[in-house]
């Protein structure tokens, strides 16, 4: 619990350019932050690049976007590639919530973001991190990545074709 504390108050460092961030299609947010030997990186995404609706599965083929998309999240290569000395330990999403009946959804029309966090502990400071998920979804053009860490803060956009943030030594 201290620790998913923690994080929180180290990503409202940055909440106020995560919350100035519209809701655009084709773009999402990466924010990342370092407690100790944890790393967390938290995507924000329009559930329309990550399953092409925003409201409630109707049809049974929308239901099986969610839970191929929920396949595809849990396989955390596709989305996030970090050196060999940081290992994948936790992977969470608000996907579930499309999965359960939620008023909010159903009878919403205004657009979704999904939240997918993955943490991992690094032995070593990773020196990079890929976001994949660019290169693993079509409609996915631009991701804005925001950091913190023990020593270092910075922001970068990235790409399908420029996905990896750097991080200074
Ligand atoms: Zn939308």
């Amino acid at each position: 619990m201290c620790k998913q504390a923690n994080f929180i108050v180290v990503l409202c460092l940055i909440c106020q350019t995560a919350v100035a961030q519209k809701h655009v299609h084709g773009e999402g947010l990466l924010l990342i932050a370092q407690e100790q030997q944890q790393w967390q990186f938290e995507f924000v995404l329009p559930a329309a690049d990550l399953l092409g609706f925003e409201h409630m599965p109707e049809t049974l083929e929308q239901k099986q976007q969610v839970s191929t998309m929920i396949n595809k999240i849990e396989n955390v290569e596709a989305m996030i590639k970090l050196p060999a000395s940081c290992q994948s330990v936790s992977t969470s999403h608000s996907l579930a919530a499309f999965v359960v009946a939620n008023q909010t959804f159903a009878h919403s029309h205004e657009h979704t973001d999904i939240r997918v966090t993955y943490i991992f502990d690094c032995k070593e400071s990773p020196s990079f991190a890929e976001a994949s998920i660019l290169n693993s979804l079509d409609s996915l053009n631009r991701v804005n990545a925001q950091w913190i860490t023990n020593d270092q803060q910075g922001a970068v956009q990235l790409t399908p074709s420029s996905n990896v943030v750097r991080f200074a030594k």
